[in-house]
């Protein structure tokens, strides 16, 4: 019997990049192979040379179509098989493989909103709902808006056998959060990217849609963003390394780097209000949520674990982030000799 892949990609818009996907049928027990597109139409070509190679870097089984169906993640080539400009992922892969034998974990906490038109799922028409403070973590038909398209989407993931590891209700109505991790930089990354792909695919099936935007409702509503846990082997066995990945993350100009991949409009995000540390100014404490970077308390009384940074936006690219974490991080550690 054929089968069906659904071969998605990244694109090259911006300031924010979106997920593509188109269907491949292929004969039982075949292999998804190299293919290609428009680029033209995705921001990734111009018209007189539109050709771009898909290639597959990791596939799952599709919850939606189930049977032997898959979703393959794809990079995006140029014709030559060279990495496309907007292609992150092979600049991960390098930095990954570099620091392979430190051991480095993500678990990326993705918030996002669900939005009925033009408004935030739960927010009504002409109005606004009740202040935010019963909506984290709630339960009840007044707080809680869209969890049966929560748990359908976790339902996906768990059948496509993506490394999810919880959901929650989130602080303002109408927004959740997914969490994909402990799982290694390039793994983390892809599984996220899949994991995206399967909220807005379950979503359309509800009439909802969702944004990854970071400050989805302006005004006194928290924004959405991506909590990215960390850690390497020698984190998980001892404080002091601890410390130095958190000192790494502060250095010189650091923070101004990270922060300008950490999404696109995280100037209106952290701006020291809702749980947030300004964008401009780095931090790090214990149990902090208005630190850029938070040592869990558990972590602090374990003497080993992991850290927080609490900076990414919702909108951020997965490859990016990790990158950048990685790089800092583990060439610090590696400095220290704490590896
Ligand atoms: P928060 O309390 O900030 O809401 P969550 O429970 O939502 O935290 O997310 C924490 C994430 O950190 C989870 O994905 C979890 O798997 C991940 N995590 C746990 N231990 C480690 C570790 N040692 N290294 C990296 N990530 C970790
Ligand atoms: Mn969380
Ligand atoms: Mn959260
Ligand atoms: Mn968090």
């Amino acid at each position: 019997m054929n089968y069906r892949a659904e071969y998605i990609w990244i694109d090259g818009t911006r300031p924010t990049a979106r997920l593509r996907s188109k269907t491949r049928i292929l004969a039982a027990g075949a292999q998804p192979p190299v293919w290609g597109f428009d680029g033209s139409s995705t921001d990734q070509a111009e018209g007189h040379a539109s050709d771009r190679v898909l290639k597959p870097v990791f596939s799952c089984p599709d919850p939606i179509r189930g049977g032997d169906d898959v979703l393959v993640l794809c990079e995006v080539l140029n014709t030559d098989m060279s990495p496309h400009t907007s292609n992150t992922r092979s600049r991960l892969a390098e930095v990954a493989e570099r620091f392979a034998q430190q051991d480095p974990l993500f678990g990326i906490e993705q918030e996002y909103t669900f939005f009925k038109g033009a408004r935030p799922l739960g927010f009504p028409e002409g109005g606004f709902p009740a202040a935010q403070g019963g909506y984290y973590c709630g339960v009840g038909s007044d707080e809680i808006f869209g969890r049966d398209v929560v748990e359908a989407h976790l339902e996906n993931c768990l059948a496509a056998g993506l490394g999810i590891s919880g959901i929650n209700a989130e602080v303002m109505p109408g927004q959740w959060e997914f969490q994909v991790g402990p799982l290694p930089p390039l793994e983390v990354a892809d599984q996220l990217w899949i994991a995206r792909w399967l909220l807005y695919r379950t979503a359309e099936d509800f009439g909802v849609s969702v944004t990854l935007d970071p400050k989805p409702a302006p005004g006194d509503w928290n924004g959405a963003g991506a909590h990215t846990n960390f850690s390497t082997g020698a984190m998980r066995e001892g404080y002091d390394p601890i410390i130095t990945a958190c000192e790494a993350l502060g250095e010189d100009d650091k923070p101004v780097e990270h922060v300008r991949h950490y999404g696109f409009g995280i100037e209106n995000r952290l701006t020291g209000l809702h749980e947030t540390a300004p964008w401009n100014e780095y931090s790090y404490g214990v149990s902090d949520r208005g630190a850029s970077v938070r040592i869990p308390w558990q972590v602090e009384i374990d003497k080993k674990g992991y850290i927080e940074d609490r900076r990414p936006n919702a909108n951020v690219d997965p490859y990016e982030v990790t990158r950048l974490i990685v790089d800092t991080c583990c060439a610090a550690l590696e400095k220290a000799g704490q590896v």
